[in-house]
């Protein structure tokens, strides 16, 4: 095989860092360009003594230029609580980042993959979500810095596609779990295990009657490889996500059996926009990509309690 040269933006981040390794593992040379704002050194610190591993502290709001034949760009936080700390800096990341990352891509000719997201559909009128929904999203909400700075990315990309023949890949991510989400990341899954673990009050937002779909990080970054090898013509998006859909309820019953916790549940008020409902349909997945998700619930967050356990 030939052995590519990989930028990989966010890469010390919880899905950046799992990337990282496949690519290396499948005999690529890795750039992982971070700026540390939600990533962490831990999660990499392991590839540090190998050579064909390059760790870049830079922004992605900032131009940056480097020889490559692919770049994944998922530079960007994604929990609700770090995106909504600094909303401009956020919307920055994703727009700026976009252009700069699709300037990159147009001078060295590189195919350049978008870290999308189900966010996209907002708090969707439509269930499952299929790629062909345009989204209910609320363009002055909280949330909006995450989800119109994402739409604007995939604008951005399908232009530059059209205008400039760049090579573009665009999956839209559903809600990811895993070993590596920092403690304090604010996600549901990782919240919910850090409190189970200590068995304090699980915190659950609203009624817990508001459904995900949960995908194990593995899963995820199989869909990433298999979209970055697939023909030119098809640019996405696709929808990369489980199917298996749950409440928010049943999510802390999960987690409360599987550590087999003391902690209790209560409610806290629901966040403003937060979406009701969320499920991909992955149709265009499996029919493009022979993609499906391989790790079910239970399997995966017994692998993700492992980990907190261990850093915790
Ligand atoms: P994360 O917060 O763990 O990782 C994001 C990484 O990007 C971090 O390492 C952070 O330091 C880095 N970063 C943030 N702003 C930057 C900037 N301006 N310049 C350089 N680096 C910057 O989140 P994650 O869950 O690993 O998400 C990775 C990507 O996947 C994001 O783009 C996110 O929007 C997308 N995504 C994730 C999910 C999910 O459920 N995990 C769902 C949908 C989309
Ligand atoms: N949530 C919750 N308790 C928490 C964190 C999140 O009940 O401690 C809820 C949140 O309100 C949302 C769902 O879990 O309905 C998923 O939240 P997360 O922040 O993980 O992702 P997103 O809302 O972006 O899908």
């Amino acid at each position: 095989m030939t052995r590519k040269k990989i930028l990989v933006t966010g890469g010390s981040g919880f899905v950046g860092s799992h990337l990282c390794d496949r690519l290396l593992q499948e005999g690529h040379e890795v750039f992982c360009l971070d700026n540390f704002f939600t990533g962490q050194k831990q999660n990499i610190v392991h590839l540090l003594s190998n050579p064909y591993f390059e760790l870049i502290r830079h922004d992605v709001t900032e131009p940056f230029f480097i020889e490559a034949d692919e770049i994944y760009n998922l530079a960007c936080p994604a929990s609700p609580v770090h995106y909504q700390y600094n909303a401009i800096k956020t919307m920055k990341t994703s727009v700026m980042g976009a252009i700069n990352m699709l300037g990159l891509a147009k001078r060295i000719k590189a195919k350049i993959l978008q870290a999308s997201t189900s966010e996209v559909y907002g708090d969707p009128k439509v269930h499952p979500q299929a790629e062909d929904y345009w989204g209910h999203v609320n363009p002055i909400g909280e949330r909006s810095c995450y989800d119109e700075g994402k739409r604007s990315a995939e604008t951005l990309f399908v232009n530059y596609h059209k205008q400039n023949q760049v090579k573009i890949k665009i999956i839209r991510i559903f809600n990811t779990y895993g070993p590596r989400m920092h403690p304090n990341d604010g996600r549901v899954v990782s919240n919910f295990i850090v409190q189970a673990l200590q068995n304090k009050d699980i915190t659950v937002y609203g009624e817990g009657d508001q459904t995900r779909s949960f995908q194990y990080v593995d899963d995820l970054v199989e869909g990433m490889i298999r979209m970055m090898a697939s023909p030119d013509s098809f640019t996405g998006p696709v929808n990369i996500g489980n199917p298996n859909e749950f409440t928010i309820r049943e999510l802390a019953e999960r987690v409360i059996a599987l550590t087999g916790s003391r902690s209790k549940i209560i409610k806290l008020p629901l966040p403003s926009d937060d979406p009701m409902m969320r499920q991909p349909d992955i149709s265009l997945a499996k029919k493009e990509l022979d993609w499906s998700p391989k790790t079910q619930l239970d399997e995966g967050l017994m692998k993700t309690i492992e980990y907190f356990r261990s850093v915790i």
